[in-house]
């Protein structure tokens, strides 16, 4: 929660009536929660989650004794509105409890009992219409120890518990791996004070609510061993794990108001096993979530997305949300997807009859714990009864079969259950005719009394004269005959009046009253009738829980991995080669997303060529706006996507695995936290060198742009010696940068390599080739993509001459510490005679080169001329 509201009134009358007794009395068990208090036909909410509550759901506050020195604020809801407001706090991180009336109203029955039925927290809810259909819930609950984190994803909606105990190292990023809704932690005073600073470090940042466990929770084996006997004795080998699963089954527990996740299926997350990104990464990649500001479509997500049932998109997003790095596994599926792209694989029929499933995996999750709805079974029942549609659209895979659920389920929920059920267990309707002989007698005792007093209305108006007479109904008075002012003098003296309104007067009839009594019982036990069947029926259906789940997972996966197979197809991508080697070879990439927001063919695909041992690091310069941040990006999507099992957007991909994926791009996003973008840039760098391996691929778009030029030039420099020296085998590397200083670099490091982004000029104007070729970039064009940007001629004539001066200046400086002072350069720079490199030479006698250089007319030399006399240059004084 991230406020916990005091619910306590400053006012010390306020607790005067019986009714905001009771109130407070609800509240003080639930201070860190809304209470949605039932009056009548509204959920009230008092005091502080009034104010609060008017502000964030947009109600009208008013108050409830407007005349007392110390009015009690209040905002209500009305009571059939209350699924949609409790959503709308869900998704601002609040929790809620609801308080019902635990008996029905009337008139002089006194203050009636209400009671907490349920308690709504973000991580905790099962209700679809409270759920994101593609995504994970999950309450994530956490356990600190010296050295690990231990973590608990327990999504309730789907029966999932995914378990993961990273170093500390890896733990921000593990948590920002899973989409979570409430993070669960020990109360204050439970953990050592440095453990708990560190665990409120490693959670700053992350979204979702924020609750406390109670003491000792994390020591409630018991409970763990009870429920979840298949997984205790593996829980006891990791104690911190342990504790973390207990404190999330003691609070869904709690929140749930009964045993929650009766049969989970739990998963452990192994770090080796999987390509670690950070959470820094996922943003910048824009895997998710786009970047502020940004569209949806700018995701990888949006495009991704192409499974056509709810399960299966989550499955498929828990795919990119850990992608693989153990070989086997991401060659299955591999193999899996490409069984979909065979012209006889009858994906397109397949994806056609699994088109608008209901959502079984989360009908079967709340069908475990006894929470499925009347209408979850009637979704379930049309669930299965497309399921032999849809094993029959697989048939020749092996997989139809995991789809066999039991006939009898079929067959008793089509027998037993109405058309369409309610969402209401106790409202009735949710019965099919003739399935219960009590039921049917009640149903039409019940109707015949309907049917009576809609014929007493006709009686009445006939026998009275009057032609607006109506027959009603309220929960206070029952039923009733209301007649309008202007006809009272034509009541009936049989007629006992009842209640006065403005415009009519509401009457009873001692008939009415005996035919109504008659009514409401046959009602009551009609309903009474109905939900003890339901509650059956819901017992019986439960039975067939594991085939349920079965058939779920199984077509979750399915769906995942021909959606993956429909990616590949649409967007004309291929089947990666993954091995243990340190080479990255891609030909004719492309960026996924960046390729489709541009028209068709627009997009101008790239090679990328690195390997650990020879060609580590890749140095990119070139103009702003050539491409040289969605070259990196695309790199690294490739690498995400090949691990995740997918293809890739490429002509030909050669990927070997990759541990560990560092981006080091823009910082905008954590501005505003309170850093600097400098800090942000440098807090990132230092984690990257701190933690690459040499499996690792460290993706650097400009570093050092935050502080002066020089000082930035030199930590970029000294980065990439750091990148290029560390012991071992290194981490494959690209560097995009606008310090051409650092292309020197290529004479130095045996295993860095310049590439540029082609650029064709025409007169002042430039051309952006987007295409990635070998060499270094001799100037920025900075000036150019101003004048394209429209900043005024005479600034950017101005921005030319200051250039040109500059560059003069910097010619002689620039050669002069064109190298850096390694060890072996010491005595040159003590050696006060210059910091020069040897070519500096070429301009202390007068050169003929210079000459040449000078006579040169820059504004009419073509390309092709410049490449001609370069290469008589070259041949004349080239070594
Ligand atoms: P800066 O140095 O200013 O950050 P940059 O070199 O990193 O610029 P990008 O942001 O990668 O440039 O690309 C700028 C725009 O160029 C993109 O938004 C995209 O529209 C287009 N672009 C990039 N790469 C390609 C490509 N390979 N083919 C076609 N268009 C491209």
């Amino acid at each position: 929660m991230r406020t916990a509201l005091a619910g306590q009134p400053s006012a010390p009358g306020a607790a005067r009536t019986p009714l905001m007794r009771q109130y407070l009395g609800v509240k003080d068990e639930y201070p860190e929660a809304f209470v949605f208090f039932r009056l009548g036909d509204f959920y009230e909410m008092f005091f502080e989650d009034a104010t609060r509550g008017a502000g964030l759901l947009g109600l009208t506050l008013t108050s409830r004794n407007k005349h007392d020195p110390q009015p009690i604020p209040m905002c209500g809801i009305p009571w059939h509105q209350r699924d949609a407001y409790v959503g709308r706090l869900l998704r601002l991180g609040h929790k809620v409890a609801i308080c019902d009336q635990l008996e029905e109203a009337g008139p002089g029955k006194g203050l009636v009992e209400r009671g907490v039925t349920e308690v709504l927290t973000p991580g905790s809810v099962m209700g679809d219409h409270f759920l994101e259909p593609g995504a994970n819930n999950y309450l994530a609950a956490l356990w600190p120890t010296e050295r690990t984190l231990a973590v608990c994803f327990a999504d309730a909606s789907t029966a999932e518990v995914r378990i993961a105990e990273p170093a500390w190292d890896d733990a921000a990023a593990t948590l920002a791996r899973a989409p979570v809704t409430e993070w669960l932690v020990p109360e204050g005073g439970v953990l050592p004070e440095a453990l708990a600073a560190r665990l409120e470090r490693v959670q700053s940042g992350l979204g979702g609510a924020r609750s406390v466990s109670p003491r000792g929770a994390e020591l409630d084996r018991e409970r763990l061993e009870r429920r979840w006997p298949d997984h205790a004795a593996a829980l006891q080998l990791r104690p911190a794990a342990g504790a973390a699963c207990a404190m999330a089954l003691a609070y869904l527990d709690r929140v749930q108001g009964g045993p929650a996740l009766p049969r989970p299926r739990i998963e452990y997350w192994d770090a080796a096993g999987s390509l670690r990104v950070d959470a820094a990464t996922a943003r910048h990649l824009e895997l998710f979530e786009a970047q502020p500001g940004g569209d949806r479509q700018h995701t990888l997500w949006h495009h991704l997305d192409l499974a056509v049932s709810a399960p299966g998109s989550r499955r498929l997003r828990g795919w990119l949300e850990r992608p693989l790095a153990d070989l086997p596994r991401i060659t299955h599926r591999q193999r899996a997807v490409e069984s979909w792209l065979r012209p006889d694989a009858g994906r397109s029929g397949f994806r056609e009859a699994l088109r608008g499933l209901p959502d079984l995996e989360r009908l079967a999750a709340r069908l475990a714990c006894g929470r499925a709805t009347p209408r979850d079974l009637g979704a379930l029942r049309d669930a299965l009864a497309r399921l032999p549609a849809i094993a029959a659209a697989l048939a020749p895979r092996a997989e139809a079969a995991a789809l066999a659920v039991p006939p009898g389920l079929d067959d008793l929920l089509r027998r037993a259950l109405a058309d369409e059920p309610p969402p209401m267990t106790r409202e009735g309707g949710i019965i099919r005719e003739g399935w219960d002989e009590l039921r049917d007698e009640l149903h039409s005792l019940a109707h015949s009394g309907k049917r009576w007093i809609a014929e007493l209305e006709m009686a009445e108006r006939a026998r009275t004269g009057i032609g607006s007479l109506k027959i009603g109904y309220n929960r206070v008075f029952g039923y009733f005959l209301e007649v309008t002012r202007a006809h009272l003098e034509k009541v009936p003296p049989d007629y006992e009046r009842r209640q006065t309104l403005t415009g009519a007067e509401r009457f009873v009839t001692p008939a009415l009253k005996v035919k109504e009594t008659e009514v409401l019982s046959a009602e009551e036990r009609l309903k009474a009738r109905e939900h003890d069947l339901f509650v059956r029926l819901r017992a019986d259906a439960a039975e067939h829980i594991e085939a349920l789940l079965r058939a779920s997972e199984g077509l979750a996966a399915l769906d995942a991995e021909a959606a993956l197979a429909e990616a590949a197809s649409r967007y004309a991508w291929v089947r990666p080669t993954l091995d243990e080697s340190d080479r990255l070879e891609i030909d004719g990439l492309r960026h996924p997303v960046v390729e489709r927001m541009l028209p068709r063919g627009e997009f101008v695909p790239n090679d990328v060529r690195l390997t650990g041992t020879e060609r580590q690091i890749l140095l990119l310069t070139g103009p702003n706006m050539g491409g040289k941040s969605t070259y990196l990006r695309q790199t690294a999507l490739a690498v995400l996507l090949a691990q995740s099992g997918s293809y890739v957007p490429a002509a030909a991909a050669r990927i070997g695995l990759v541990d560990r994926l560092f981006t080091r791009v823009g910082a905008a996003d954590r501005l505003g936290a309170g850093q600097c973008t400098f800090m942000v840039e440098m807090t990132e760098t230092a984690d990257i060198l701190r933690s690459a391996t040499p499996r690792s691929l460290v993706l650097l778009d400009e570093i050092g742009r935050g502080t002066s030029t020089y000082d930035g030039l030199a930590l970029a420099w000294a980065v990439t010696e750091f990148l290029h020296h560390s012991n071992g085998p290194r981490p494959r590397t690209m560097f995009a940068t606008h310090y051409h200083e650092l292309t020197q670099l290529a004479g130095r490091l045996s295993r860095l390599s310049n590439v540029q982004v082609a650029v064709r000029e025409h007169g002042d104007q430039v051309v952006f080739l987007h295409r990635i070729v070998e060499g270094a970039a001799d100037r920025s064009y900075g000036i150019h993509v101003a004048q394209m940007a429209g900043l005024p001629p005479r600034v950017i004539a101005r921005a030319r001459e200051v250039l040109a001066e500059l560059e003069a200046e910097r010619t002689v400086d620039v050669l002069g510490t064109g190298e850096p002072a390694g060890p072996h350069r010491a005595e040159d720079a003590r050696d006060g005679a210059t910091r020069r490199a040897p070519q500096a030479d070429l301009f202390d006698s007068p050169h003929p080169l210079l000459a040449e250089l000078a006579a040169l007319d820059l504004e009419r030399l073509t390309p092709l001329d410049a490449l001609n006399r370069l290469n008589a240059w070259k041949a004349r004084w080239g070594a």
